[in-house]
């Protein structure tokens, strides 16, 4: 589904992602480990064309989306992401947060809009909140919708960094657990997350970044019970 070919992003002197390789199946559910600054923010970012890669190929499903005449609208509705910190406009209701790229970037009418919002909103168990202000929810709630939001255009690819990284430690488990559920409904996803216990038990497929590149991959077992590389030993040694 997703195909990532030597993708190299520098900033300045600083190589961050150097001649990288990232295979994604069609519902695979792949994890992105590593230390901080290993480049797994910038590869999600370089993946839906938040960075310019300064060389390497991206095809999603089949289609080179690296090449500039690409139209970058065109590649997000079918690429969705969720950051961190939720993102969602503070002054408009959760249904105007989803409807509001539907409606004026992709130019889906209001009604349909709405309708495809508050489908999206039952299936993150926010059915009836589709008129709270964010602030009025609690933030596993907040990033719910910002999942909601995220697959609203119905992606084939939903990117996923670090969503519980905010949350208050209740609240983490809500948006596993909706992770989770993506997942079992074969949704692909391209996870990075500093929680090995999540890692181990949604994903198919762990990717340890070092140095710009994936050092390791494997299925969850593998990495984290017999890991290869010194590297990927010492960094699961100090997560202890
Ligand atoms: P963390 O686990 O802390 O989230 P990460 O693996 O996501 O780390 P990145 O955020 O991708 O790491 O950063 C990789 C490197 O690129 C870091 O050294 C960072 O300082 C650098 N970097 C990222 N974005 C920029 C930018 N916009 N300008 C300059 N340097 C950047
Ligand atoms: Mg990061």
């Amino acid at each position: 589904l997703l195909e990532a070919r030597g993708l190299r992003k520098t900033f300045g002197t600083q190589v961050v992602l150097d001649r990288l390789d990232l295979h994604v199946g069609p519902g695979e559910c792949v994890v992105l480990i590593g230390g901080s600054g290993s480049g797994k923010s910038t590869l999600l970012r370089c993946l839906n064309l938040l960075e310019v890669v300064d060389d390497g190929q991206i095809l999603l499903e089949g289609d080179d989306i690296s090449d500039p005449r690409v139209r970058h609208d065109a590649v997000r509705a079918r690429i969705g992401i969720v950051f961190q910190a939720f993102n969602l406009f503070p002054h408009l209701s959760v249904l105007d947060n989803i409807t509001l790229a539907p409606r004026r970037v992709h130019r889906v009418p209001r009604a349909e809009a709405e309708e495809r919002a508050r489908a999206m909103l039952d299936r993150v168990g926010l059915g009836d909140r589709a008129a709270a202000l964010p602030d009025q929810l609690s933030g596993g709630q907040q990033q719910r919708v910002a999942i909601a939001r995220a697959l609203v255009n119905r992606p084939a690819l939903l990117l996923l960094d670090e969503v519980t990284s905010a949350l208050d430690p209740e609240l983490v488990g809500e948006v596993l657990a909706l992770l989770r559920e993506l997942r079992s409904e074969g949704m692909t996803m391209v996870i990075a997350t500093h929680e090995m216990s999540f890692a181990r038990q949604v994903a198919d497929r762990v990717c340890f970044l070092s140095e710009g590149r994936v050092l390791e991959a494997g299925p969850p077992e593998q990495i984290f019970t017999s890991p290869r590389s010194a590297r990927l030993r010492a960094f699961l040694a100090a997560l202890d």
